[in-house]
Parts: structure tokens; sequence; C-alpha cells
């Protein structure tokens, strides 16, 4: 805490992966000598930059870039860019860090990284937004490249985005270079279910959750917080699988629609004329929308939070557990509060961490990374097929990992130990690095 002052969102992430590492360290004292905690936890760079850039009526703005390249022990750097006005070194460090053990559990050879800004897309004209991605590219681009740090999308930062990037970096460097940005369009470089694949895995975790107590996502009601990239494509996976999806937000309130969410509707107001979710209760006449109290007063079998960290605290999680909650997968990176995990895990509810719950968007990139690489392009159903494969492995060997330590059906210490030994056994083959 001396070392990183004012990071709270970072502590809050190493104290819980740190808190399920006391048995690996019991059983291989080496790493403890090696200093493998105190490695893992010190970025490997840290990269703080300005970004200048001038809105529609010739005014200057002032805004802060960052990439935290925190591991590439299994792999190049990888990780999303955050444009939202919350970010700074401490949001983009917990999301680092959280992202190593994630990349490792995928079991593709991908390190750990996070970037971004706090600068705020919203309200912002598409030349607005076109400008700053180019000002913000023409800083990072020289730390990146296919096999040194492949960023991607995260909160604020989508097709069209990626898009500007991806065009600013082919400018400056005059390569195209595909491999050195995820969330690509299809027509250039992207991959198939890259779109889908982040809020897909998390209900096929979610699933695979259910299962070991013989139930599943099946005629469930589910409530997703958020709706976004990840909340949306929740959503459509839960319908597939045939749950029933009752409700969304975002950060002005959320919605309720008993007759399950239309999410044809939503789509055309979040993805097309980019509105909010009080839009959609304005149009449809089974839903409401509310700013008052919590989307997680709702009484529903599975909750899924998929918007922004620390939004779901123990109180909410204990109103949750009161209305018969069954399982709770993350989409969202760290969105429940360490109180509110202990509520889960005390009453027995199917908890699912983000760092293994959310994985499969990293895991589509690693996808579309080697597409890129082969200069070839995969059809949707063998893509979502490698999806879903990846998602049900990482579950079973989370679980698996957890039994053998002891603590069968604790879905964070399966995670935690699982990422944590991979990048821990590279690192110590690679010597004093
Ligand atoms: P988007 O920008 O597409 O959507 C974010 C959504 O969350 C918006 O609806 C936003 O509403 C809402 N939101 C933000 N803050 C709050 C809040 N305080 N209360 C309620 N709603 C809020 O982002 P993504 O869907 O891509 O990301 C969502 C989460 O998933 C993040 O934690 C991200 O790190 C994580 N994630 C994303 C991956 C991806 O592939 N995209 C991969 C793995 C994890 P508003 O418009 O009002 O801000």
């Amino acid at each position: 805490v001396a070392r990183n002052p004012g990071e709270a969102e970072f502590h809050q992430a190493v104290r819980e992966v740190l808190e399920s590492l006391g048995p690996v360290i019991d059983r291989h004292p080496e790493y403890l000598e090696m200093k493998m905690l105190e490695r893992i936890c010190e970025p490997e760079r840290q990269i703080i930059f300005r970004v200048p850039w001038m809105d529609d009526k010739g005014e200057v703005h002032i805004n802060r870039g960052f990439r935290v390249e925190f591991n590439s022990a299994l792999g190049p750097y990888k990780g999303g860019l955050r444009f939202h006005p919350s970010v700074y070194l401490g949001v983009i460090k917990f999301l680092g860090f959280e992202q190593i053990f994630k990349n490792s559990l995928t079991g593709l050879p991908i390190g750990g990284g996070k970037g971004g800004s706090d600068f705020d897309p919203r309200g912002k004209s598409d030349s607005e937004v076109m400008r700053f991605c180019q000002s913000f590219m023409t800083e990072l681009y020289r730390h990146l490249g296919e096999y040194t740090d492949v960023p991607a999308g995260d909160i604020g930062v989508g097709g069209r985005e990626i898009g500007y990037m991806f065009g600013q970096y082919k400018r400056i460097t005059n390569r195209y270079e595909s491999g050195v940005l995820t969330g690509k369009g299809i027509a250039w470089g992207g991959s198939l279910v890259r779109t889908e694949a982040t809020g897909y895995g998390t209900v096929v975790f979610a699933n695979e959750m259910l299962k070991t107590r013989g139930e599943s996502i099946d005629g469930k009601k589910v409530m997703v917080s958020g709706s976004g990239n990840v909340a949306i494509y929740a959503m459509e996976k839960v319908r597939q699988l045939g749950g029933l999806p009752i409700g969304f937000s975002d950060s002005s309130g959320y919605v309720v629609d008993e007759a399950g969410v239309d999410l044809d509707l939503l789509k055309q107001i979040k993805e097309i004329e980019r509105g909010r979710v009080s839009d959609y209760a304005e149009r449809r006449e089974s839903a409401s929308f509310s700013d008052r109290g919590s989307i997680w007063d709702v009484p529903v079998d599975v909750a899924l939070p998929c918007a922004t960290q620390n939004e779901l605290n123990g109180e909410q999680a204990a109103t949750l557990v009161k209305n018969g909650v069954k399982a709770v997968a993350e989409g969202a990176n760290m969105p429940t509060t360490p109180e509110g995990i202990h509520v889960f895990q005390q009453a027995g509810v199917l908890y699912g961490p983000g760092k293994a719950a959310n994985a499969g968007g990293v895991a589509t990139s690693a996808l579309e990374m080697q597409q890129n690489a082969s200069r070839d392009s995969w059809t949707f159903e063998y893509t979502e097929e490698r999806l879903t494969d990846i998602m049900v492995n990482i579950h079973d060997q989370v679980a698996t990992t957890a039994e053998s330590y002891g603590a069968p059906g604790d879905y964070v210490m399966g995670a935690n130990i699982h990422g944590f030994e991979k990048v821990a056994n590279a690192i110590q083959a690679f010597g004093l690095v």
C-alpha cells in the first residue's frame, strides 16, 4: 500500500488474489524465496502520456493516457483499453493485474496488460472521438506490436474506436499489422464471435456452475447489469439457453421487463442510436425504468453483473440471497465488493469471479490473433465452438484446482491458484526477470 499510494482498486484486486495463495506457498516455499509475489505485483512497465485533442468548436482538451504492461511471462501483453472519466492509474493497474490470471486461465499464449484514458466518449461527436483516438494512438503506437503488446476494447472502446486506432497505427507505421489490435471489424481482420464472446462466455460459465448442482440456465430468470457490449450478448446467450433475461441498467438507472428483454429493441437503442436505457422503457409497454433502489433488489435465479467494478455490495448481495439467487457469474471485472463475495460464499451461492467467468472475450481475441497470424478467417460456428470449449475447460480446471486445494466449489480460490501457478512457473523458468 505504501509503495502504491491511493490505488484503492489495485489494492483490492491484489488482496483478493494473495488471500487465495496461502496453500500454494505452503506447497511451494520456493516461490517465497524467489520473491514471486513481489514480482507478480510489480508491472513490467507503466506508460503514462498526454493526449491533446481539439473538439468540434476548436477548443483544446488534454487527457491522460495509460498503458500498463503488467506481465509477459506467457505471451505478449494483452488486455483492453478503457475510455471513461473514472480512469486513473489505480483502475488500470487493477485491470492489468486481473488480466494476468485471466489470460493464464484461457490456456492461450497471452500475457497481461491494460490501458485507457480518462476521456469521456459520451456526448462526443464521431469526429471528436476520431481525433481523440488518433492522438491517443500517435503516442501509444511505439509501445505496441503483435509480438509485444496487443490492446483490445473495454468500457467506452468498441468497434468504432478500434477502427480509428487501427487506421492511425497503420498510417504511422506503414504496416498492415492485423495482429496489433483485436476487436477489429470483420472486413479488416476481425474475428466473428468477438463482439458476442464475453457475454456468451459468461453465460456458458454460469451454466457449467449450475450443472454441478444438476441445474442449468434453462427456465431461469436472469438479471444483467449494464447495457453495453458484455450485457447485451450475455442476455442473448441466456435466451439461447432457454432462460429469461428480465432487466438491465446504465449509470442513470435500471429497467425491469418481466415479459423478457426485447433484444432487437435494446440493440437498436444502444448500438445504433447510442441512447439510454430509459429510452427502452418509453418504447416498451411491459418495461419500467427506475432510478431508485438497486437493480439487485429484483428477485431472480441468476445475477450477471456486467457493468463495472464494485457495483454489487454486501447489502445488495444479501438481498439477492434473501430472494433466492442460485448463481452469480461476473461479466464485468471485479463488480462484487469483498463483502458481497463473502455473503455469496457464506450462503453457498455459486459464485464465478470475473477473471474466470468473463475470460471468453480475451480468449476470442487470442483466436482473432491466431486467424491474423495465419491470414485466415473462421466461420461463426467454428469460432463459437472454440469459445465454448475454452469456457467449459476454464470452469473444469478452476473447479478441479479448488478441490485439489481442499476448497471444493470455491471458484475464487480455484481461479487465483490455477492462474497464478502457470505464470509463476514460467517466470521461474526465465531466471531472475
Ligand atoms: P460498455 O462500455 O460497452 O458498457 C458498459 C455498461 O456499463 C454501460 O451500459 C454503462 O452505462 C454501464 N455502467 C457503467 N458504470 C455503471 C454504473 N456505475 N452503474 C450501472 N451501469 C454502469 O463496456 P463493456 O460491456 O465492454 O464492459 C463492461 C464490463 O465488462 C467492464 O467491467 C469490462 O472491464 C468488462 N469486460 C469487458 C470485456 C469485453 O470484451 N468488452 C471483456 C472482459 C471484461 P453508461 O452508458 O451509463 O456509462
